[in-house]
């Protein structure tokens, strides 16, 4: 547990939340702004700050848990479809420091955009420019 942690302190009882999931590893709880009714947090018990800093099985149990509550969640708001993301790391806009994903309710014409709005302006890459990323990233894992 990290001790300034807001979320650490959800999962330890000391600030209250509308849970909805817990199991050994991993919580969900309601998002206290929500964007729409049934916004939801998914996120493991012990303290990294993204996902890339999970041990595989805690990484394995986070999306088995997204995986089952999804459905749930679209279910209890009578939601036809859902946003599902996660804000990973300083840049991309993560205000709370500890890995999350947001299961987001979306029902036609509600004003909101497809996760592609989350970009910032679009690069012009060619074919050979692509070809090269692909390459770094095939070979760095
Ligand atoms: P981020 O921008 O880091 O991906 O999202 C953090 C989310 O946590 C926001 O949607 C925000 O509304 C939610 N949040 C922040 N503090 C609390 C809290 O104390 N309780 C709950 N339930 N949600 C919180
Ligand atoms: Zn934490």
């Amino acid at each position: 547990m990290s001790e300034d942690c807001i979320f650490c302190q959800i999962v330890a009882g000391e600030i209250p939340s509308h849970t909805v999931y817990e199991d050994e590893d991993v919580f969900a709880f309601l998002d206290v702004n929500p964007l729409a009714p049934g916004h939801t947090l998914v996120i493991p018990k012990g303290h990294h700050e993204r996902l890339n800093d999970l041990p595989d099985d805690v990484a394995d149990s986070l999306y088995e848990t997204l995986h089952d509550l999804i459905p749930a969640v679209e279910d209890a708001v009578d939601a036809p479809a859902s946003n599902v993301g996660f804000n990973n790391g300083d840049a991309s806009g993560q205000e709370v420091p500890h890995v999350h994903g947001h299961v987001i309710p979306r029902f036609e014409g509600d004003g909101g955009n497809p996760i592609h709005a989350v970009g910032g302006s679009a690069p012009d890459l060619d074919d050979d420019e692509l070809a090269a990323i692909a390459e770094d990233i095939e070979a760095d894992q």
